[in-house]
């Protein structure tokens, strides 16, 4: 049997299509072309209404080509979760919608499909259920998610409506996949959450919080690797990321273990959307400028060589110029080395479609263009500041540009391109940052 996917959005859905992948293979089927696939999956995401666009489109195609190849098709995600009971009315095509609490059937799904049989997955009660590992195979950079859901209900967000409410992966879960990973020869793992800061485990007595599980995963990687006389992690996991940092909930006690353990990156997604305090309390954020200002600064001053990016939304509703100016001094002042930026775009089904003050498209986009340019020239101006530096770096793969060349990243998420040979993709090395090319550093690797 083969198989076709299509994967949508985030990191989160990335390394849930590795985890279906992974049953996909348990039960012997193959990756093909779709007009060769048995079953075409589209995961899907419903966060912006251009990623649900485009998922609609390639539905339609793929609806549009089932009486020629003959093939089944299922819609995973956060789309299924939120169309699950109108999906199958608009395209007849589909076969299966699977939502997100119902993956836990998908591999009785396969099992239906190759005896050809059709298997109402609408009848299972919804749970949710985390797999038993997300690895994509060959990777030696992981994502590892550790909770599902959120319960901030940022009022331009539909997460909470298509994932539900916070859920917590078993520490004991988390470390044997971690086990896995390091067996398969992972050595980056980055950790995944809508909200990592909020993670919560209680068993009996035992009771975690976000900075007790990553004392608890570095306790136990030092004790692994040292089992293996490899103290230095040259052979294993060396890096640990995690993703993504709510402002609110990241506490002194999460500044502590990144200033001290050094597994953990020095690089923090930290999302402010705005520098407003009116935006962010429109936006539901529950927190304020001086809050996220003080918080960047006890965090700069705790954990050196620190680096920062961020999220930033504009021309929400009732955003105004002076909003769009405190937004730019936040971005000043705390110098965040890349941003992701976009501007509001209602999306269906969350209360932010209701608020008055509509930002009009034209303003919208030129009050993009302006944090853009803004975030261009920090970018540069800290680029600057690392030529001359030495730093590690993880060797991802080939320049597309030189064969000669290997591309490799920073603790600090920095791009890196060095003259090497492919051989050495998957291991760390140490390089002296020489000059800049666009976004990327150039650099010299320093033998020792
Ligand atoms: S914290 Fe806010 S923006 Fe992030 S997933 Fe939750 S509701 Fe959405």
């Amino acid at each position: 049997m083969k198989y076709y996917l299509e994967t949508y959005g985030c990191q989160m859905n990335k390394a849930e299509s590795s985890a279906l992948e992974e049953i996909l293979r348990e039960k012997a089927w193959e990756q093909g072309p779709a007009d060769d696939a048995d079953l075409i999956l589209v995961n899907t995401c419903t966060v912006r209404a251009t990623a649900e666009n485009r998922a609609w489109g390639r539905i339609a195609q793929f609806a549009a080509g089932k009486k020629d190849y003959g093939y089944s098709i299922a819609i995973v995600g956060c789309m299924a979760e939120q169309y699950k009971e109108t999906m199958k009315e608009r395209v007849p095509e589909i076969d299966y919608v699977v939502g997100t609490y119902q993956k836990q059937s998908f591999g009785l799904l396969l099992d239906q499909i190759q005896a050809g049989t059709h298997y109402n997955i609408l009848d299972d009660k919804p749970v949710f259920q985390f797999s038993k590992t997300y690895h994509e195979p060959g990777a030696f950079r992981d994502f590892v998610p550790i909770m599902h859901g959120c319960n901030n209900f940022c009022t331009y967000c539909i997460v909470p409506y298509v994932r539900g409410r916070e859920v917590s992966r078993a520490p004991a879960d988390i470390l044997s996949e971690l086990d896995t990973l390091e067996d398969l020869g992972v050595r980056e793992i980055t950790l995944l959450g809508q909200n990592v800061n909020s993670y919560s485990w209680q068993d009996g007595a035992q009771a975690l919080d976000f900075p007790a599980l990553l004392r608890l995963i570095a306790a136990h990687l030092h004790e692994r690797h040292y089992a293996k006389g490899n103290a230095a992690a040259q052979d294993g996991i060396g890096w640990i990321r995690f993703l993504t940092s709510h402002p609110k909930d990241l506490s002194p006690d999460l500044i502590d273990v990144l200033a001290t353990e050094p597994l953990f990156c020095k690089h923090v997604h930290l999302c402010v959307q705005s520098g407003s305090d009116r935006i962010l309390a429109l936006m539901n954020r529950k927190y304020t400028r001086e809050y996220f200002l003080d918080l960047v600064g006890r965090m700069k001053a705790s954990i050196p060589g620190l680096s920062l990016s961020t999220d930033i939304l504009v021309g929400f509703p009732g955003e105004t110029e002076e909003d769009l100016d405190q937004t730019l001094d936040v971005m000043r002042r705390v110098e965040f080395a890349y941003s992701f930026m976009y501007h509001f775009n209602p999306r269906e089904g969350t209360s932010a479609v209701n608020l008055p003050g509509k930002v009009p498209d034209k303003v919208k986009k030129a009050r993009l263009a302006k944090v853009i340019a803004l975030q261009k020239e920090t970018t540069g101006a800290l680029m600057r500041e690392r030529i001359g530096c030495t730093d590690q770096v993880l060797i991802e793969g080939q320049s597309k540009k030189s064969s000669k060349e290997l591309v490799a990243r920073t603790a600090r998420d920095e791009m890196v391109v060095f003259r090497g040979d492919a051989s050495r993709i998957g291991q760390f090395a140490k390089v002296r940052l020489a000059g800049i090319s666009g976004n990327t550093f150039k650099a010299e690797e320093l033998h020792e």
